[in-house]
């Protein structure tokens, strides 16, 4: 035990770890061990960001998508869904309840729908930035030429959501089918850098395949692509999708990592997921006592909100709901935060 301490300690000191040690401690999660890299991850959280978590308005703008990624449940082969788009007024009235709310935030995500070409998304983004300038928009739209990034940052976007998944070849052909390349995706977040988007990258843990050599592979390509913001949740199985049989991930696998990623990366902006809430009734504080930052409660049209169906149960009602910010706040002071609307950006001096 006070050998995994000792890594820890020199985890938090330097930010870094050789790859044996990471998986020496990722493969030895016990409770005693998640506090001690708590302790760590949550000091350098709040040295950071002291007891702030930022809130942003999660828009779910279209559930339509013409990938297929094997375990998500709004992939193109499953008929068994509703498919929705929102036009931009329905988009921009989102955004306006979410500003009444106190949301100075807002993420826009969706699959990939060429409905929304580049004019499309750009008129979308540039009446959002016209509207409310002192707000930020986040995007998660997936794959994207280089141009089409290049114009939606122009029209007004500050940062780009795009979970790498997983940064192992041989994992991600088993995720994904043959025609999606990784190649394409890790190439995409160098193109959304280099434009100057604060990027968001992150991965799933326990999804179907996983070993725990590839997780430090994530962790290790989080690091090297130095993003500003961490995505991290337990895959979940959805009934319609291939990999219906395979188990949830991890909680305190979860966990465990969201506390590395805090100290591989002690600037990054780290929200606590949805899937963390959806695994567990407390998962989101479990997240943020774990070294996470930003909660993204759903501003999507309430009626529309059950379409957008990534994985079995996936929450869309109680804290999860941008209504109910209120009693978030409550949840999260009694932990010690303070749920703040502001724009929450990252500052990587
Ligand atoms: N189409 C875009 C954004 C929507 S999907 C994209 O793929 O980037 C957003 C995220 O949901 C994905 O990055 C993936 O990590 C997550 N997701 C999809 N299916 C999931 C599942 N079954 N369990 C947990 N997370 C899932
Ligand atoms: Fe489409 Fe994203 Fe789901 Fe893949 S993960 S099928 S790109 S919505």
């Amino acid at each position: 035990m006070r050998e995994l301490e000792e890594k820890i300690d020199r985890l938090a000191k330097s930010s870094d770890l050789p790859k044996a040690d990471l998986l020496e401690l990722i493969t030895h999660v016990t409770p005693e061990l998640s506090n001690y890299l708590f302790e760590h991850s949550v000091t350098l959280s709040k040295n950071q960001y002291k007891n702030k978590i930022f809130m942003r308005g999660l828009i779910e703008f279209t559930n339509v998508c013409t990938k297929n990624c094997l375990y998500c449940g709004i992939r193109k082969d499953n008929n068994k869904l509703h498919r929705y788009h929102l036009s931009k007024k329905e988009i921009l009235d989102c955004c306006g309840e979410g500003y009444e709310l106190g949301f100075r935030s807002f993420v826009l995500q969706g699959g990939e729908n060429p409905t929304y070409n580049d004019a499309m998304l750009c008129n979308i983004v540039s009446s959002i930035r016209k509207q409310y300038p002192e707000c930020a928009i986040s995007l998660s739209a997936g794959e994207r030429s280089k141009q089409s990034y290049q114009d939606l940052f122009n029209a007004g976007t500050d940062r780009y959501l795009l979970r790498h998944e997983t940064a192992s070849i041989s994992h991600y052909k088993k995720l994904h089918p043959s025609t999606m390349k990784i190649e394409r995706r890790i190439q995409c977040l160098y193109d959304l850098k280099e434009i100057g988007y604060q990027v968001g990258t992150g991965f799933m843990v326990g999804s179907p395949y996983q070993t725990p050599e590839n997780l430090v592979e994530d962790l290790v390509f989080t690091k090297e692509l130095n993003p500003s913001i961490i995505g991290i949740g337990p895959f979940i199985p959805h009934s319609e999708s291939p990999m219906r049989n395979f188990p949830a991930g991890d909680l305190n696998l979860t966990l465990f990592l969201i506390g590395i990623s805090r100290l591989m990366n002690p600037k990054a902006l780290i929200p606590s997921t949805t899937a963390l809430g959806t695994i567990h009734p407390m998962g989101r504080e479990l997240g943020i006592q774990a070294g996470a930052n930003v909660i993204i409660p759903n501003l999507s049209p309430i009626h529309m909100r059950k379409n957008y169906n990534l994985y079995n149960g996936k929450l869309i009602t109680g804290e999860e709901a941008a209504e109910s910010k209120d009693n978030l706040a409550i949840k999260l002071k009694k932990i010690g935060y303070n749920l703040v609307g502001e724009r929450g950006d990252y500052f990587p001096e």
